[in-house]
């Protein structure tokens, strides 16, 4: 990596404390165009969580390790292209977090989640009779990296689109709220954006399997 030699990496969690951890957050939510009383942040100090929803909840967890590594990671990223350097700035820093935050309080906004999450349950119920159909052994530690029945892969695609189109209503909602303060900072949601997009983990059989609790699910049905 030549990061260091654009960037000051180290300058990323000076920045943070200057903007003082959970106000940092409490300032991007004031600026964001949302029924305030619809969002609670819960911010940890010391887990390393990364920024994520509970839509159900209405709540958006937040840590200051996981958001440093996604600043780190992000801006890694951005170094690996060709495109307009983005400045390690307080501002953008603070910009960073809004685009984050406006994207996380996207999924709470989302109207088709549920559509989505039951269209999931759907294709998850048919991956479980899948491997029972085809007895693949969940036993064998590599049973994901082998060939897999056309059913099964075509399942794990539907799977991947599925989770491709939420994140994508994320986005877009998102940017509808996130009330941009400047070019600078849209251009800074825009590549987070193609950042997140990117680096997402869609998930192998092996994921949707340990997240889904489909062990427990085929052994209900044996
Ligand atoms: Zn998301």
């Amino acid at each position: 990596m030549t990061c260091s030699n654009i960037y000051d990496l180290k300058k990323i969690p000076i920045y943070y404390e200057e903007l003082r951890g959970k106000k940092l957050f409490t300032k991007a939510l004031s600026e964001i165009d949302v029924n305030k009383k619809s969002v609670h942040l819960f911010y940890y100090k010391n887990a390393n969580i990364p920024i994520c929803a509970l839509p159900k909840l209405g709540v958006v967890i937040i840590s200051k390790r996981g958001f440093l590594s996604f600043c780190y990671n992000f801006y890694f990223f951005i170094n690996s292209f060709n495109t307009k350097n983005i400045e390690i700035s307080k501002q953008n820093i603070f910009s960073i977090a809004k685009s984050a935050l406006s994207h996380e309080i996207g999924h709470l906004l989302d109207p088709n989640l549920s559509n989505i999450k039951s269209a999931s349950n759907e294709i998850i119920l048919s991956i479980a009779n899948g491997i029972i159909k085809y007895n693949i052994d969940l036993k064998d530690d590599y049973y994901y990296k082998k060939n897999l029945p056309l059913e099964i892969e075509d399942s794990i695609i539907q799977f991947k689109k599925n989770n491709v189109t939420r994140e994508i209503n994320a986005w877009n909602i998102g940017k509808t709220i996130a009330n941009f303060q400047s070019d600078t900072e849209r251009y800074i949601f825009e590549k987070i954006k193609e950042y997140a997009l990117a680096t997402y983990n869609y998930g192998n059989l092996k994921d949707i399997v340990a997240e889904n609790n489909v062990e427990k699910y085929i052994k209900s049905l044996l």
